[in-house]
């Protein structure tokens, strides 16, 4: 390190020292570098960009694209400081276009890696290579390549111990390049994207016309059957692209892509605005899945309020979230949930003719679940009451009528369902209303814990196996554990590098989306390595399962599956809240009945 003396305590740092010292902000993780990269190779024209990283990036990334290139001293220039060939003035800092603009990259991560770039400008045939380690003692020679430019980043940080000892594994470090090339590859279809992680290709996403052909590229059908079209044009600017149905909001933000000007950044007045918009649609704890892509002037769009980028702000906030809002409501109040859960085809708006699968609930029989009830667990919380009715297990029900007398006597008269989402009924003298998804969300999962602690579990094989795809890193999360989904029922088998077939499900549950439940269970899975007690891994897990099995609000349903649903309830012993804390019932004795209508209760 070379430091300028001076009288003082305060000296300047080394060009060397200050470009490693500002590296650490824009270039802090192996996919940061992918980023700035892609960046780069799409702000050059490309068409097909590869991504080809080992050890989920830690030990190389390389970057190869088919764009412009650069001569010689362009090359060179590029590779210092604050070269950039995208402002020339710094009006243009406030109309950006371009997705890079600061001339930071090439130089910061070439000084904390071992760094070659490789560049040839299209219609010239000598080739550039320009090489470094710590970005000193540059050497440059003639290479022959194919034009465009790749750039190979190897053992990033290998200078700066401290930074790399905040790397994460390399499992998680790739799942983060995952999202960053799927990010880059949604907001620009057109240009084909690869990525080979340690030599196997990962994701393959060929040019596509549309960001509709793109999504369905990415997330696959089935989650583009839950989605509804988003398309809005008015004089503040250009909103479009997919947000989940109410009936497929999630219990996270796993999938919440925004792009602004094909930039995907984080901003506090958009989601504001996304939420407010869906704010009846929305039930309590759900999240709405949205991948938006928002087109306004670059002038009103600040972008360089962090040194990666990722967030922005607006001139006009106000604007952009009366926009927002506006855009989101309209696809939201247009959707008609009681077709889509009622009938058996529904061509999607934007996926042509494709069929939906049917909804129709089948509520299980339950002797079909074989479950027996161990008197001797008592004591265990989700062991409340056994499930047999009359016709099951004759004389083990017989041993415990005693114990479970309650069950016996419930007699419930199915009154009605409002908005197709409450139930209403007379249970013995009070009046219940009732959440429909809840209740049943309520019995499953006790049915299923019983099973479960049991090793019971009773499974159905489905007749049409349903095929799922899944991203790299989630592909090996669900790999890792398809033996413990065994022993919940749930029979998963790999099917080439990211697909999946779900060949068997617990008996008990009705039909539903299996890559919802995949996406919740891998949700759940996540966090399993953290958590030690089995039983407080499975529970998530099953909740999860019973979420997805049970009937969904907005299904008209007939008197007798009310019955069905209050007496399965009831048998449950009227446990008030489903697994994830939200009410089942209002319950209305006779009493207080009486007593809220002024009736005095003796003279009838
Ligand atoms: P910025 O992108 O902010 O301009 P970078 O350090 O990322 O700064 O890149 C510096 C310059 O190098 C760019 O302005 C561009 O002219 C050139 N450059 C970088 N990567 C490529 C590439 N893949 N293809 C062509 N030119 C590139
Ligand atoms: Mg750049």
């Amino acid at each position: 390190m070379t430091e300028i003396a001076t009288h003082g305590k305060i000296h300047l740092l080394s060009e060397e020292i200050s470009s490693r010292i500002a590296a650490g902000e824009a270039v802090e993780r192996p996919a940061a570098v992918v980023k700035e990269l892609v960046d780069n190779s799409l702000d050059a024209g490309s068409s097909m960009i590869t991504v080809a990283i080992e050890e989920g990036g830690r030990r190389s990334i390389r970057v190869t694209d088919n764009g412009e290139g650069m001569c010689r001293e362009d090359a060179q220039l590029a590779c210092q400081r604050f070269a950039t060939s995208k402002l020339t003035s710094d009006q243009d800092l406030f109309q950006l276009t371009s997705l890079g603009f600061r001339g930071e990259a090439l130089p910061s991560i070439a000084s904390v890696s071992k760094f070659r770039l490789l560049t040839l400008p299209r219609g010239e045939c000598i080739g550039t290579e320009l090489y470094a380690e710590g970005g000193i003692n540059w050497t440059s020679a003639d290479h022959s390549i194919p034009a465009g430019t790749q750039v190979e980043v190897r053992e990033l940080f290998f200078n700066t111990p401290g930074r790399q000892k905040f790397l994460k594994s390399a499992s998680t470090e790739f799942s983060k390049i995952c999202h960053t090339v799927q990010q880059a590859a949604l907001s620009w279809p057109t240009t084909h994207f690869r990525l080979i992680h340690n030599g196997h290709a990962v994701a393959d996403f060929p040019a596509v016309l549309s960001c509709a052909d793109r999504f369905l590229q990415v997330y696959g059908n089935r989650f583009c059957e839950q989605s509804l079209p988003v398309n809005h044009e008015s004089g503040e600017g250009k909103l479009e692209g997919f947000i989940s149905s109410p009936y497929h909001c999630r219990t996270t933000r796993s999938i919440q892509e925004l792009f602004v000007n094909r930039r995907p950044v984080k901003n506090a007045t958009i989601s504001h605005a996304i939420y407010e918009a869906y704010e009846s649609f929305l039930p309590k704890g759900r999240h709405p899945a949205f991948i938006l892509f928002v087109d306004l002037d670059p002038a009103m769009v600040d972008v360089n309020v962090h040194p990666a980028k990722r967030e922005i702000r607006f001139t006009h906030s106000h604007l952009v979230h009366g926009m927002v809002k506006q855009a989101i409501r309209r696809p939201l109040s247009q959707h008609q949930p009681d077709r889509e859960h009622a009938c058996s085809t529904n061509p999607h708006p934007w996926l042509g003719k494709q069929e939906m699968r049917s909804s129709q609930i089948v509520f299980p029989d339950v002797s079909a679940m074989m479950v027996q009830a161990d008197p001797s667990q008592k004591d265990s919380p989700f062991v409340i009451r056994p499930l047999e009715r009359e016709s099951d297990h004759k004389s083990l029900a017989s041993e415990r009528a005693s114990v479970y007398s309650v069950e016996q006597d419930l007699d419930v008269v199915p009154l009605g369902q409002v908005h197709h989402t409450f139930l209403v009924a007379q249970v013995n003298t009070e009046l219940h209303i009732i959440d429909q998804h809840t209740a049943h969300e309520r019995v499953l999962f006790e049915r299923l814990w019983r099973a479960w602690t049991q090793q019971s579990v009773q499974t159905q094989a489905l007749l049409i196996p349903e095929p799922i795809d899944l991203p790299p890193h989630e592909g090996d999360l669900l790999a890792e554990y398809l033996s413990d989904l065994l022993t919940m029922g749930l029979e998963v088998e790999r099917f080439g590098t990211h697909s999946f077939v779900v060949r068997s499900v617990p008996a008990m549950l009705g039909p539903m989306t299996y890559s919802n439940l995949i996406q919740e269970l891998l949700q759940d899975l996540s966090e399993w390595k953290s958590v030690n007690s089995l039983e407080k891994k499975v529970r998530p897990m099953l909740a999860s399962f019973a979420c997805q099995g049970a009937v969904q609000a907005g299904r008209a349903m007939t008197d007798p599956e009310i019955k069905q649903v209050v007496m399965d309830w009831g048998r449950e012993g009227f446990p008030m809240t489903c697994p994830h804390g939200r009410r089942i019932a209002l319950r209305f004795s006779l009493n207080e009945l009486q007593r809220i209508f002024g009736r005095d209760p003796k003279s009838g």
